[in-house]
């Protein structure tokens, strides 16, 4: 046990790789909340419609296509204005970062997802495992979609 990462730092590296595929698949950018207890984890996004089974499976197969790439999370820090020439509003969420926060960590995970967070990470993807897509809620008042997914092993 030791020697294992921790489940609930591998669950949140994987929102940052679900939330890459969601991107790619859906084309949703904006993060509204997440949620992560020990194997679980829930990312919540901006969107307006309903995914179609196909989608899913799609966010699911691409998310564990990046597990098993095996590549690095890399954490960089840079100074906020910086890191906003760099990255644009990739790196943030929908809800705004404070103003006085002038250095930021973002964590980088190449060609796949962009976001800063000051959160433990897993070094690679790989120390992540399988994920599998649980529960899918849209909450059409809200425009939120809600994807849960577990940590499998
Ligand atoms: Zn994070």
């Amino acid at each position: 046990m030791g020697e294992s990462v921790d489940l609930e730092v591998r669950a949140h590296t994987a929102l940052h790789v679900v939330k890459g595929a969601v991107r790619k698949v859906l084309g949703a950018k904006w993060t509204a909340s997440t949620y992560v207890k020990g194997g679980h984890g829930r990312l919540t996004v901006q969107f307006d419609r309903k995914p179609t089974e196909d989608e899913l499976r799609e966010i699911e197969r691409l998310s564990n296509l990046k597990v098993e790439e095996n590549v690095p999370v890399k954490v960089v820090e840079m100074d906020r204005d910086e890191a906003e020439r760099v990255f644009g509003d990739e790196m943030y969420d929908l809800f705004p970062i404070p103003s006085h926060v002038r250095r930021l960590s973002i964590v980088v995970i190449e060609d796949w997802n962009i976001n800063a967070c000051n959160k433990k990470h897993t070094r690679t993807t790989g120390e992540i495992g399988r994920i599998q897509l649980r529960k899918v809620r849209f909450r059409r008042s809200k425009r939120l979609l809600e994807i849960s997914f577990d940590i499998v092993e």
